[in-house]
């Protein structure tokens, strides 16, 4: 007799506006330095260099079900928790070196998101040539609002906003995106073979910096519910 094996946590899942269904997360998948001011002011160099991707995992990814403030947990291990607010895209479907012109049909929809980084770890990681899962996918890290599906109203040139405790702290457009929605689509699938339910955080703007406990964060991206979390 071998003891009973565990029973897994069902996998995080994401509202859906207009519907009582859940979008699984499969997967999450990130841009680095996709905005050039925010490549700036990560020390980087904001010139079409290829882009480069890394991974949350899908047990950071925090669904937060609607625009009510939300509390978020501020996670252990870290004194400079970093706010990176980005659109997430939902794929519905994926594939092997998908063309950048069929990128677009397999998205499911968009939704607000934070991609949360221990800056200090992520300093000390770049600093001794280390991996950044450690900076990148602490617990609940990855708050991501209801998905709006796709459709032909959803601009990928809308505003990004993100506001702690009522102040503007980052505020751009997603046309300042490096790498588009589709080129990240189709160069990360030559990459990995993309499937239903995984998410790309497609990269945040300029402004990025620490929030502490107690303070509320608000998301807003053009076409998609607004998020509020309060870090607690
Ligand atoms: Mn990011």
């Amino acid at each position: 007799m071998v003891p009973a094996v565990p029973v897994l946590e069902p996998r995080p899942s994401l509202a859906i506006v207009g519907s009582a269904a859940r979008f699984p997360v499969r997967r999450a998948f990130c841009i680095g330095r996709n905005y050039a001011a925010h490549a700036l002011e990560m020390g980087g160099n904001p010139d079409r260099e290829p882009p480069f991707f890394f991974m949350k995992l899908a047990e950071a990814i925090q669904p937060i079900e609607n625009s009510a403030e939300t509390p978020l947990a501020y996670p252990a291990m870290t004194s400079d928790y970093h706010h990176e607010v980005e659109l997430v895209v939902a794929l519905a479907s994926g594939g092997k070196d998908i063309a950048e012109k069929d990128a677009m049909k397999h998205v499911y929809g968009f939704a607000a998101g934070l991609d949360m980084t221990r800056r200090d770890l992520q300093g000390e990681a770049k600093k001794l040539g280390r991996p950044w899962e450690i900076a990148k996918s602490a617990d609940a890290s990855g708050p991501v609002g209801p998905i709006t599906p796709a459709s032909d109203a959803f601009s990928l040139k809308g505003n990004i906003r993100l506001t702690v405790d009522g102040k503007v702290r980052q505020d751009a457009t997603m046309a300042a995106m490096i790498w588009s929605v589709p080129e990240q689509i189709a160069i990360l699938s030559r990459y990995f073979e993309l499937k239903a339910g995984d998410l790309i955080f497609t990269g945040t703007p300029e402004g990025v910096a620490a929030v502490t406990r107690g303070q509320v964060m608000t998301v807003d991206i053009e076409g998609v519910t607004p998020i509020t979390v309060r870090l607690v």
